[in-house]
């Protein structure tokens, strides 16, 4: 058994976040590939090392010194290292780093030290090996991470030391500087090295335990969802879920690896299990996995007696093309179609895009609904389940939500309603109680 785990920012927070860590991977000896992120906020007024650094950088780019805030930074990592009791030596690091800077120093390299250091320390704490990211995650030439030579490099580094800490969210650039990703870029760089070594796991160490199934700003103590397939977690982060970033998780899901999301602060849940496919489903947890949305589309509907309704839709749909406005949903009448769409990407071009409709489809009536807000019910167990929308709609209904448009994605993975924005905590809300809580 070979697990890849990454440490997000507030995992390596400070030092009585490092034991945490040093627990957790004491506690499993498959725990053998560390990703660290860089240090993260301690409390909610503390700040990020890597925002920290994107300031000194801005700083030294307007010429304006940005001694304060690098003291701020070294002092935290020597203190992280004389309360561990580790050797590292900060102060060369950090003299070193100081000595260089200057206004043609790269915002990609500056703020990569803030994985770099926490990393080089997490390495002396755990007794594991501390691997450049700079020597085994590679980008090419279109800025995308070349996965071939970074894979080799990563199983090399692996093979040689066996237990690793590698720094998240860069890599080098094909031209031998320091890249980084983007924000939240550890995640990709854990699912590399999962992918890399074809992990039997790649556990993603954060502040929750799990994906919830809903917002929490919406429903009150939402439950986490303790299992998910790929294609749902898509669904959800598609209608708006905070939840992994696909880029983030796609190294993981080519290689069929499943990804579990955990709690460094409770490591005693069991987190989220994100797998390609659930093979002995529970028949008694619930059918929905989780509930999502997003406000302010607009509905376009389209009359027309008689249509062609392929030739008038066709039409439609090259409009909003040409208006780069693109279409969440379609829904079918006889004489009758409705196009759902962003209004943000619509803006002002909403007229026009009606008038070239009328000019284009000749409708007997076009009409604009603007202010609509979609939520979706996500779950793989809805599919084949005779009944469920019904419940659904009846529920909303008793609730006082009116329903504008309803969509089932054709592979029963979800089902989508269009609200009124000022329907959409209700919405979310009812769905939950009535089919997840
Ligand atoms: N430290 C970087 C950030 O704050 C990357 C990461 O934590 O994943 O975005």
């Amino acid at each position: 058994m070979l697990k890849t785990v990454k440490f997000g920012g507030s995992s390596v927070a400070g030092a009585e976040q490092f034991k945490k860590v040093k627990a957790i991977i004491e506690a499993d000896p498959s725990r053998k590939i560390v990703i660290s992120s860089a240090a993260g906020k301690r409390s909610s007024d503390d700040h990020k090392l890597t925002d920290l650094l994107y300031l000194c950088h801005a700083h030294i780019t307007y010429g304006v010194s940005c001694d304060d805030i690098m003291d701020t930074i070294q002092k935290r990592f020597a203190d992280m290292r004389n309360e561990l009791g580790l050797r590292y030596d900060v102060e060369a690091d950090f003299a070193a780093l100081r000595a260089k800077l200057d206004r043609d120093t790269s915002v990609d390299e500056l703020v990569s030290r803030g994985e770099y250091f926490t990393s080089k320390l997490l390495a002396e704490y755990l007794g594991y090996e501390f691997v450049d990211a700079a020597n085994c995650i590679f980008f090419s030439l279109d800025g995308q991470i070349d996965k071939e030579k970074t894979y080799a490099a990563i199983a090399e580094a692996v093979g040689k030391y066996e237990r690793v800490v590698i720094p998240g969210f860069y890599g080098r650039s094909p031209t031998g500087r320091i890249k980084v990703m983007s924000r939240g870029g550890s995640d990709i760089s854990g699912a590399l090295a999962a992918a890399a070594c074809n992990a039997d796991v790649y556990e993603n160490w954060t502040d929750v335990s799990g994906i919830l199934m809903a917002d929490p700003r919406i429903v009150k103590d939402p439950k986490p969802i303790p299992r998910i397939t790929y294609a749902e977690l898509r669904e959800l982060a598609f209608m708006g879920a905070s939840v992994l970033h696909e880029e983030s998780v796609l190294p993981v899901k080519e290689k069929g690896i499943a990804l579990n999301i955990r709690n460094t602060n409770r490591p005693e849940d069991a987190g989220t299990m994100i797998v390609e496919k659930v093979e002995n489903e529970d028949t008694h947890e619930r059918f929905i996995t989780g509930i999502a949305g997003r406000r302010n589309f607009a509905i376009i509907t389209v009359l027309k007696h008689n249509m062609n309704t392929s030739e008038t839709l066709r039409r439609a749909l090259e409009i909003l093309d040409r208006y780069k406005a693109s279409v969440e949903h379609i829904t079918l009448g006889l004489d009758s179609f409705a196009l759902v769409t962003s209004s943000a990407a619509l803006g002002d071009g909403v007229y026009d895009v009606l008038n070239d409709i009328q000019k284009s489809c000749h409708p007997d009536e076009v009409q604009v609904k603007d202010g609509i807000a979609l939520v979706a019910a996500v779950g793989r167990k809805m599919t084949f389940r005779p009944g469920i929308s019904g419940r659904l709609f009846k529920a909303l209904g008793e609730n006082g939500v009116n329903i504008r448009t309803i969509a089932q994605g054709a592979d029963e993975l979800s089902i989508i309603i269009g609200v009124e924005n000022k329907h959409f905590e209700t919405a979310i809300q009812v769905m939950y109680e009535g089919f997840a809580g």
